[in-house]
């Protein structure tokens, strides 16, 4: 299947293209098209599912669209920063933030809290793939950890350097990409699709 991925982040392209082998994952740009979308609903499904419908209306025949919204719900913050997981610290530097700075900014919200259990988080992996208008499928999983005190590991992405995996006893920087894609929101969550489109 061609499958467009209604994002511009490249690092999903990349994961998805690992764990959906056998079928071809294009960027918007690559075939022409501009992807930018107000990412404003409350839940990660919603805002999945919104990505993906505006990508498939513009799409061309014969592509399917699949979207991905992920995000860092940390207990201690009642559930944040959530679905503002990628515009986390903005209201307060009035920019959005690189992934460094971000980290930087969890760890020292998070500092009064000193024990694993009191810095227990979860990774969110909504999808929402539109093979035609009325062949959606939705899903949401996540994977159960904690937040560390310092980032820690070389690989992944984003918030992976500071996000302990519980059962894989690393964070997800630190696991690599094979191990990531077992662990990980997006690995559990692209296996189920895998599961909907029959690939195995
Ligand atoms: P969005 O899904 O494009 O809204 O991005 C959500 C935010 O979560 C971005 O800041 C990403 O960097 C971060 N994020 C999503 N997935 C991962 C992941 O697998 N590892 C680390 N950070 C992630």
């Amino acid at each position: 299947m061609n499958i467009i991925l209604a994002t511009t982040n490249d690092h999903k392209r990349e994961e998805f293209s690992r764990i959906l082998q056998g079928h071809t994952i294009l960027l918007p740009s690559d075939i022409g098209l501009v992807f930018d979308f107000e990412e404003n609903a409350e839940t990660f499904t919603e805002n999945a599912l919104g990505k993906a419908m505006d990508l498939a209306r513009r799409a061309p025949k014969g592509y399917a669209v699949l979207a991905d919204d992920s995000g860092l719900c940390v207990d201690a913050l009642q559930g944040a920063p959530g679905v503002r997981t990628a515009r986390y610290g903005m209201e307060v530097f009035g920019r959005l933030l690189e992934a460094q700075e971000r980290n930087a900014y969890l760890l020292e919200n998070l500092k009064s809290y000193t024990t694993d259990q009191e810095r227990s988080a979860h990774f969110v992996c909504a999808l929402a793939l539109v093979i035609q208008p009325y062949k959606v499928y939705t899903i949401c999983e996540s994977v159960d950890g904690h937040i560390t005190k310092e980032p820690y590991g070389k690989g992944g992405f984003g918030y992976d350097p500071v996000f302990h995996v519980d059962e894989a006893g690393e964070t997800m920087a630190a696991l690599g990409n094979e191990k990531k894609d077992l662990y990980s929101h997006r690995g559990r969550a692209t296996r189920l699709l895998k599961t909907l489109l029959g690939d195995e």
